[in-house]
């Protein structure tokens, strides 16, 4: 029987109209091939252009558009002139987490064959770890609402034992689910600063608690400037990888450097009900309207929401299309002829896109 999957659409600012087209053709002509599932549209206007020219940022109709929806797929939102009268930036993005309580924001790290990565890694040695950054509180928590008064400036971090006892347990759940699929020994490791901070304490006795329901698992604990540097000196001993939302928000741009460049970064915002998926990078204003941005990490996270849709819904062709996406990404990348310029070479976003879906739909 053919289920039907409601997709809000989100292209939002910059290069994200640029990405969004051919992606979401991709997914159109999978579904259309698909006698197992059928994927439908829906465009939800949002963001800092939208702003400029209406004053609202995120309208009621697309957040209602993203709540009906079985899964959100965003571009990226922003633009650095387009500012709040405070003086922060248009990022509903940022609000869609907090609204829809997405607490785990997934973020895969991974150098694929023939990829280029600014570390030489030792013969034989990959990468293929998950950062798991919490996105709706630490110290995002205050955004909008930090004191500044003429000598001082104040913002709140929160850590909670509700979301944090949800996040673990997905954690847990990632490292059992990838263990259980060959990949990593089933290692999850909670990222924090501990050692000075007492609401960092208070996130590892969280995470200790979860670990001891999870003994088939291995949990172990760093603190975030010793995994800065592990990043780049042995980031293939990683597994899972789970923190707070400031030092995921700074660590998941290093795990896209290690990955040669945000052009090749997908991500997930993951809740217990609604999903929004997202590259990690911005909306590249200083190339927007040229053609050139690079579609990838847009592809590929298009790719991690067939895989959520599918295991949420018990519905392997769409897991299996989303296999088929990432490995015909990994092909363009070790090809290398197709690569736009972020990547070393020429193609414009539509070429980059194009050779994504010769190689799916090749006769
Ligand atoms: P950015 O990620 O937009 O760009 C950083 C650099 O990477 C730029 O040189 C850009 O050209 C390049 N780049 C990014 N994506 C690319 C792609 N797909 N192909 C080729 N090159 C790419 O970060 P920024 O410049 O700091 O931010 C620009 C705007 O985006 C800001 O308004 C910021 O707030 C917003 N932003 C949004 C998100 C989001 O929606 N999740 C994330 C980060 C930044």
């Amino acid at each position: 029987m053919t289920q039907t999957f409601e997709i809000a659409v989100f292209d939002g600012d910059g290069i994200g109209p640029e990405i969004t087209a051919p992606t979401v053709k991709i997914l159109e002509r999978l579904a259309g091939a698909s006698p197992d599932y059928a994927l439908s549209f829906t465009a939800a206007p949002a963001g800092a252009s939208l702003y400029a020219e209406t004053g609202e940022s995120l309208p009621d109709r697309s957040m209602e558009i993203a709540r009906r929806a079985d899964a959100i797929l965003l571009s990226a939102m922003g633009l650095p002139d387009v500012r709040y009268p405070d003086g922060t930036e248009i990022s509903p993005q940022i609000d869609l987490r907090k609204a829809l309580t997405l607490f785990a924001g997934v973020r895969p790290v991974s150098v694929r064959a023939g990829q280029r990565s600014p570390l030489n890694l030792p013969e034989g040695q990959s990468i293929d770890f998950v950062l798991i950054r919490e996105s709706t509180e630490g110290l995002f928590f205050s955004q909008g609402n930090g004191e500044v008064t003429k000598d001082e400036a104040r913002e709140t971090l929160l850590i909670t034992r509700d979301i944090s006892e949800k996040l673990f347990r997905f954690a847990f759940s990632l490292a059992a689910s990838r263990k259980a699929t060959g990949r990593g020994p089933g290692k999850v490791t909670c990222v924090d600063k501990a050692n000075v901070f007492r609401a960092f304490a208070f996130f590892r006795e969280i995470f200790d608690a979860e670990a001891s329901q999870n003994p088939d698992l291995i949990a172990d604990h760093a603190y975030v400037d010793a995994v800065a540097l592990w990043m780049v000196q042995k980031p293939w001993a990683f597994d899972v990888l789970v923190t707070e939302n400031m030092f995921g928000d700074i660590l998941s741009d290093l795990g896209a450097g290690l990955m040669g460049g945000l052009g090749l970064a997908p991500s997930a915002d993951i809740g217990l009900d609604h999903a929004v998926f997202q590259p990690c990078h911005g909306s590249a204003p200083d190339i927007a309207g040229q053609g050139l941005a690079n579609p990838l990490a847009m592809i590929l996270s298009a790719a991690m929401m067939l895989d959520w849709l599918g295991t949420k819904h018990l519905n392997t062709a769409l897991s299996a299309d989303a296999a088929r996406i990432r490995d015909a990404v990994d092909r363009v990348v070790s090809d290398g002829q197709s690569l736009t310029r972020d990547l070393g070479g020429t193609a414009g976003t539509e070429e980059a896109a194009r050779a994504v879906a010769d190689i799916l739909f090749a006769a």
